[in-house]
C-alpha cells in the first residue's frame, strides 16, 4: 500500500510519542507528514516505570531518570519454605551453559526426586542484581547481557516530544471535542473545541484509557480480561532513595489482595499497589501501601483505575489503537511500552502489503500471550492465605494454551516442547515458564520426595556457582554506574 500522506496521532503519552517518532523513521523518506495532538488540560497517565530487553534498542542510552533493570524479584507470593523469593531474569548469552541444568533439575524434582530445582543460583541476572552489579557487559567480555531500564514516566514522554518535534514531528496543543466519520466508516478528522480541525489519511488513537477514536468514534468493542485478572486499581507514592543503595531490578511484593512495585530511579523509589477492587478497598489499599512502606498515614498517595483487556481489533479502517486506547494488562512484567513498539513495528510492515486482519490476529495473540503468563503467576503462587489469593489459585478461567502448559508441568512432560509446540516462545521464552513454576515452588511437597537415585544424574551445584559466580565478577557495580553517568549529565 502506499504509504499514508498525513498522519494524526491522538495522544501525546509515552505510546503516542513512541508511535509518532517510530512512524517518522519507517516513513520519512516516502514523505509522510505527522502531526501529534495532546491535551495538556487534559495530561498523561504518569506511571509506568519499568520495561522489557525489547525496548532497550529503543531507548538505547538511559536517560530520563533511569537505571538499569536485569529482571525483576518476586517475593512473597509463595509460602512454601525455600521458595520465598525468586529471580525472573532477562536473558544473556551464557544461560546456554546453565540452562539446560536447570531444565533437567526441574524435571527431576517434578518427578519427585530431592533435588535442587530453585531458579536462581542457575542466572547470571540474578546474580548481578543481587550483587548490586549492573548489566553493562564489559568490553573484553565477549557474551551480551540483555537489560531493560526504569525510567521516569514523565521525563519519557517530554524526552520523546523533543526527539520528534526536533525532527519535524507537529505538535499540537489542542482539546478533541469530536472525531467526524465518513459514509465509508473511515475517520475523516478531528475537530478541537477552539474548532481547529485535522484531517489526516491514517489516525492514531493514543488517547490513553478514554479510546476516543477507537472505541469512543468506530465502535469497536473492548475484550474485558477481569474474569482471570482481577486486579483493577492501583495506589502510588515516591519514596526517597534507601541509603543502602538498590540493585537493578523491579521487585514485586505479594500482598493481601495483590502486589507492591519497588521501582528504584536515580532521584527516588517509585512504588505502587496493584490490587483489586473486589477483595479490599482503596483506604485500605493506601494504608496496606504506607505501612509497607513506613510512612505515615498522612502521606500522600495517587490513587489509578485501570481497565485489563483489550481491543477486539488494534487497526479498524484507517485508525490504528496503541498503548492504552488499544489493550492494558496489568504492570506484573511491564509490558506495556515493549507491546506499543511490537504493534507500530508490525503495522508499519503489514501497512505495506495490506495484511490487516493477519496484523490484528497477531496483536490479538500476543495480548493474550501474555495475558496467560500473568495469569499463571497468579493460579500457580503458592499462597492462600486471603480470599484474593485463595480465589486466584484456584481460578479455573484458564485458556487452553495455558492449560497445555500448567498440565505439561504437573504431569512430568517436556515444558520446554510444550511452548515449542505453542509456538508461543515469542511472548515468554521456555525459560520464564520454568522460572516461575519452580520459583514458586510448584513441586511435590518435601516430606513426599525420593532420594534421587542413580538414575537422576545430579547437577554439581558448586560447579553452577563456580561458573555464575566467575562470569558475575567481570560486571561493574551499579553504585559506580551510576555515579559516572551523574558526573557526565
Ligand atoms: C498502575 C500502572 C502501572 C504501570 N506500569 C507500567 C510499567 O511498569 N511499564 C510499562 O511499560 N507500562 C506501565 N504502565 C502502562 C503505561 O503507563 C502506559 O502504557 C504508558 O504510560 C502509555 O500511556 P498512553 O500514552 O497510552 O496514555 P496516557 O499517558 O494516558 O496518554 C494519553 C494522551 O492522550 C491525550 N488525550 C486524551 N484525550 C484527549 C482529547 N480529547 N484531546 C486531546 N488529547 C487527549 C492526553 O492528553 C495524553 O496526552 C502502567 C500503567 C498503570 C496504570
Amino acid at each position: 500500500m502506499k504509504s499514508p500522506q498525513s498522519v494524526v496521532i491522538l495522544g501525546g503519552g509515552a505510546a503516542g510519542w513512541m508511535t509518532a517518532n517510530l512512524l517518522h523513521r519507517h516513513w520519512l523518506e516516502r514523505g509522510t507528514r505527522i502531526t501529534l495532538i495532546e491535551s495538556s488540560a487534559i495530561g498523561i497517565i504518569g506511571v509506568g516505570e519499568g520495561s522489557t530487553p525489547q525496548l532497550k534498542a529503543f531507548f538505547d542510552e538511559p536517560r530520563c531518570n533511569a537505571t538499569y533493570k536485569a529482571g525483576i524479584e518476586f517475593s512473597g507470593w509463595s509460602d512454601k519454605p525455600g521458595y520465598d523469593r525468586y529471580f525472573h531474569p532477562f536473558p544473556t548469552d551464557l544461560d546456554g551453559f546453565t540452562q539446560r541444568k536447570f531444565f533437567y533439575a526441574t524435571h527431576a524434582r517434578r518427578a519427585g526426586r530431592d533435588v535442587p530445582a530453585h531458579p536462581d543460583p542457575f542466572f547470571l541476572s540474578t546474580r548481578i542484581a543481587r550483587e548490586g552489579l549492573a548489566p553493562l557487559t564489559p568490553r573484553n567480555f565477549p557474551f551480551t547481557v540483555s537489560y531493560g531500564y526504569h525510567f521516569d514516566a514523565h521525563l519519557i514522554s517530554a524526552f520523546l516530544r523533543d526527539f520528534g518535534t526536533a525532527r519535524g514531528i507537529e505538535h499540537v496543543d489542542a482539546r478533541i471535542a469530536s472525531v467526524e466519520v465518513d459514509e465509508q466508516g473511515d475517520v475523516k478528522a478531528l475537530v478541537a473545541d477552539d474548532g481547529g480541525r485535522y484531517e489526516g489519511d491514517l489516525f492514531v488513537d493514543a488517547s490513553g484509557f478514554r479510546a476516543t477514536i477507537i472505541e469512543g468514534a468506530l465502535k469497536e468493542p473492548h475484550r474485558s480480561f477481569g474474569e482471570n485478572l482481577f486486579n483493577d486499581r492501583a495506589v502510588v507514592a515516591p519514596t526517597p532513595i534507601p541509603e543502602t543503595g538498590f540493585q537493578a531490578c523491579t521487585r514485586s511484593i505479594a500482598k493481601s489482595a495483590g502486589w507492591i512495585w519497588n521501582i528504584p530511579l536515580p532521584n527516588r523509589v517509585g512504588n505502587g499497589y496493584v490490587y483489586s477492587s473486589r477483595y479490599i478497598d482503596s483506604e485500605d489499599a493506601a494504608a496496606e501501601l504506607r505501612a509497607h512502606l513506613g510512612l505515615g498515614e498522612d502521606a500522600e498517595v495517587r490513587h489509578l483505575e485501570m481497565r485489563c483487556g483489550r481491543i477486539e481489533r488494534s487497526w479498524v479502517r484507517n485508525c490504528l489503537a496503541v498503548g492504552l486506547a488499544q489493550g492494558f494488562l496489568e504492570p506484573l512484567e511491564a509490558t506495556a511500552l515493549h507491546i506499543v513498539l511490537a504493534t507500530v513495528n508490525a503495522f508499519v510492515a503489514a501497512w505495506d502489503v495490506g495484511e490487516r486482519d493477519a496484523f490484528n490476529a497477531a496483536i490479538a495473540r500476543r495480548y493474550e500471550g501474555i495475558r496467560d503468563y500473568l495469569v499463571c503467576h497468579y493460579r500457580t503462587a503458592q499462597r492462600r492465605d486471603t480470599d484474593y489469593w485463595r480465589d486466584a489459585t484456584s481460578n479455573h478461567a484458564l485458556s487452553d494454551s495455558l492449560k497445555g502448559v500448567i498440565t505439561a508441568w504437573f504431569t512430568g512432560s517436556d515444558l520446554e516442547q510444550e511452548v515449542m509446540r505453542q509456538d508461543i516462545g515469542g511472548y515468554y521464552p521456555p525459560t520464564s515458564w520454568h522460572c516461575m513454576l519452580a520459583g514458586y515452588g510448584n513441586f511435590p511437597d518435601q516430606e513426599k520426595l525420593k532420594p534421587p537415585g542413580a538414575d537422576v544424574a545430579l547437577i554439581d551445584m558448586a560447579e553452577v556457582e563456580r561458573f555464575v559466580g566467575g562470569c558475575a565478577m567481570n560486571f561493574p557495580p551499579l553504585s559506580e554506574v551510576l555515579a559516572r553517568l551523574k558526573e557526565a549529565a
